[in-house]
């Protein structure tokens, strides 16, 4: 008496096009923050009284101005 068992490998090639729309997504909303961005996206983070909040709390759109820095983006 012999078994005999028959073994099936699914192989897929590439990446999944979910993935690299999610991808492309991220990498748009980088550039967009680093490069074209002028505090509007994190403007929530200011006080909406005007005064513009103290020096540095505005800190992501401060790390995203050092990104542009670092990145030799023309700015000021
Ligand atoms: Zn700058």
């Amino acid at each position: 008496m012999s078994q005999r068992s028959n073994q099936i490998t699914k192989t897929s090639a590439g990446v999944p096009k979910m993935a690299v729309g999610i991808l492309l997504g991220v990498l748009a909303f980088g550039v967009f923050m680093v490069g074209f961005d002028q505090g509007e996206v994190f403007g929530f983070t200011v006080p909406a009284d005007g005064s513009g909040g103290q020096p540095g709390t505005n800190w992501a759109h401060e790390f995203y101005h050092d990104m542009r820095h670092a990145a030799g983006i023309p700015c000021h």
